[in-house]
């Protein structure tokens, strides 16, 4: 007996030494319509502070079809369940907060969708207050998740959605109003669903899940705006292009199940289609209107397809999870590394996480203020701009207790971060401070992804997501719910001690930054080169002048984060006697110009591409 125990004990140590001793390793499985069901009820019950529940049947007053079995094996009315996770106690004096939707699936026998919409409610909820990132995304997004949006088709494992017996099956995916004949949009419980829930909130991105391709698909997809698979570019292409390439390159493989995502346009990756979500969710409030008039299921009101300007501006992306639309379970993955690009377990599962966690993360610019150093008479800062792309101005801003003046750093300009797949461009400045007392800091993103704003010949961009991060003017109020638009964004404001260098607990809330007065000069609106150490009065260390020789060799691509030497600038120079502020450091350079092809960043763009015939197409099934 003795030595069974300790071979037990050795084994159980080893495994664990080989696992990390994580969490017990989980292999994802599919669910059936009841335990689906049922895991959103846990969830309800256990964290009813970051979820809601409802269905639409109860909050819409839809009708259910067909019958589905519940836990106990009886058949009841299959409701589509919605589950809308943030952080609700705060929700109401936030209606900024910006608001994505993930449908599971449409097609009832494409099921991978529906299993990666119940973890990722999962992983967010099992996270919150655990890990900073995750906790941080329910805090300040709202994230609509309908894992089986067409509940009876999924009980039934059948594509459409067929409404009673011996009837057709009606296609959830060309029932939207959008580039549809006004009787055949709305005709299905799924699709007012969908439609529904875009009266009810501004989403700026919407991730539905289908199967049967390898494919992230972006606008457009529809037949008036796609000739034989070449689709004319959206407005918002650079944006949806960016977000696409940044979901592509986090999820990875499936493992060793299926290959990287290709990304393209709907049109010409899958083919195109009338009635389409994707185009309806990007489209319908601006580009194409119609208004439905369905016989089926009693009508429907011509006034829910009456939308106003704002409803339908989302970037809608269809994700078609692989060329199986039921592969074998084990393909899935496991739970043991799913935000690692590649990680062990990976599969269907994780990559698709993966893919959300991007989409998530990118709703909307946030900037971090993540290391402070205080030294003698200086402060080191480092930060980063996420949920963006690029950031052309950035810097640090601070105050003193009872000032009515703020003092700004040089700009810094340079790339968004990623932090969940460890891309990360940190900004860094030391600032000359006063040798006691305390000050407040926050960093700041000034014009962030301002390059999306500006498109090519597809027009102005047109959806949320470009509009809410570049258009001040941009604002839309729905249900508590407001897109505003702006071109600056902020981190947390932080209070530190000058005498011991601790961050003190007061969070600034008092502070209206808008308000003070900004000690340094119009000159820092602009970029400053990297490779000057510019110490304000030491005339010999100006940078040249405009447009000589030394600065354009100086200009460096902003692409290379890492390794940056940590450089000094006293751009906050603060006389310890009577608060006298004295301005150096003014430094006027160019903003360099960085200029976008709207394809430049789509490897995969097949529209202008004259080998891609029908018949190579890469779908066999329809999806
Ligand atoms: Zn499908």
């Amino acid at each position: 007996m003795g030595t069974a125990w300790k071979t037990t004990v050795l084994s159980l140590w080893l495994v664990c030494i080989l696992s990390k001793c994580s969490a017990e390793v989980r292999g994802y499985k599919y669910l059936s319509y009841s335990e689906i069901q049922e895991s959103l009820q846990n969830a309800a019950k256990r964290y009813p502070r970051l979820v809601k529940l409802d269905s639409a049947q109860e909050v819409f007053d839809l009708p259910s079809v067909g019958k589905c079995a519940n836990k106990q094996g009886l058949q009841e009315d299959c409701k589509i369940w919605i589950v809308e996770i943030t952080n609700w106690d705060t929700r109401l004096k936030d209606s900024g907060r910006p608001h994505m939707l993930v449908s599971g699936e449409v097609h009832g026998d494409e099921v991978i969708g529906p299993q990666v919409a119940v973890e990722f409610m999962d992983l967010l909820l099992s996270n919150y207050g655990k890990d900073e990132k995750i906790t941080s995304l329910v805090d300040t997004r709202v994230i609509t998740i309908v894992p089986t949006t067409n509940a009876y088709g999924y009980e039934t494992q059948t594509r459409g959605e067929r409404q009673s017996d011996g009837e057709q099956e009606l296609d959830p995916n060309r029932d939207f109003a959008f580039d549809q004949d006004p009787d055949l949009c709305m005709r299905t419980v799924a699709g007012r669903t969908i439609n529904e829930l875009f009266l009810a909130h501004f989403y700026r991105i919407l991730i539905t899940f289908h199967g049967g391709a390898n494919v992230i698909g972006y606008e457009w997809g529809d037949t008036a705006h796609c000739r034989s698979r070449r689709c004319t570019l959206a407005p918002d292409n650079l944006a949806m292009v960016k977000l696409a390439n940044r979901m592509r390159d986090y999820a990875g493989k499936a493992g060793d199940y299926e290959s990287e995502y290709k990304v393209g346009d709907m049109g010409s990756t899958v083919y195109p289609v009338n009635g389409g979500m994707e185009d309806w969710g990007y489209g319908a409030s601006w580009n194409d209107r119609i208004k439905c008039s369905p016989r089926t299921l009693g009508g429907y009101d011509l006034e829910r397809t009456d939308y106003s300007d704002g409803s339908h501006r989302c970037l809608s992306y269809l994700v078609e999870t692989g060329m199986e639309k039921r592969p074998d379970e084990q393909k899935l993955g496991t739970n043991e590394e799913p935000l690692v690009t590649g990680g062990r377990g990976d599969g269907h599962v994780p990559r698709n996480l993966r893919l959300l966690i991007a989409a998530a993360d990118a709703l909307e610019p946030y900037v971090a203020l993540n290391n402070v150093t205080v030294d003698s008479d200086s402060l080191s800062c480092t930060w980063y701009v996420g949920g963006a792309f690029t950031v052309p101005k950035t810097r640090i801003e601070a105050t003193y207790p009872g000032e009515k003046y703020k003092f700004t750093s040089h700009m810094e300009a340079g790339n968004g971060s990623f932090p969940y797949a460890g891309k990360m461009h940190m900004f860094s400045r030391s600032i000359k401070v006063r040798t006691s007392g305390s000050v407040y800091l926050r960093a700041v993103s000034i014009d962030t992804d301002s390059d999306l704003g500006k498109n090519s010949t597809s027009g102005e961009p047109q959806s949320h997501f470009v509009r809410s991060r570049s258009d001040p003017d941009w604002s839309y109020e729905i249900n508590f719910s407001r897109v505003q638009g702006s071109s600056v964004f902020q981190s947390k404001t932080i209070h530190v001690s000058l005498d011991t260098g601790e961050k003190l607990d007061d969070d600034g809330a008092g502070i209206d930054w808008d308000e003070l007065e900004t000690q340094d000069g119009d000159a820092l609106d602009e970029p400053q080169d990297d490779d000057y150490d510019y110490v304000g009065e030491d005339d010999d260390k100006k940078p040249p002048p405009e447009g000589s020789e030394e600065e354009n060799e100086t200009d460096q691509d902003d692409s290379s984060s890492d390794g940056r030497p940590s450089w000094i600038r006293y751009a906050v120079p603060a006389g310890a006697s009577a608060g006298g502020l004295l301005l150096l450091a003014l430094v006027v350079q160019a903003v360099r110009s960085r200029r976008y092809s709207t394809l430049q960043d789509n490897e995969y763009y097949d529209g202008d591409s004259e080998d891609l015939e029908d018949d190579e197409m890469p779908l066999r099934r329809y999806p």
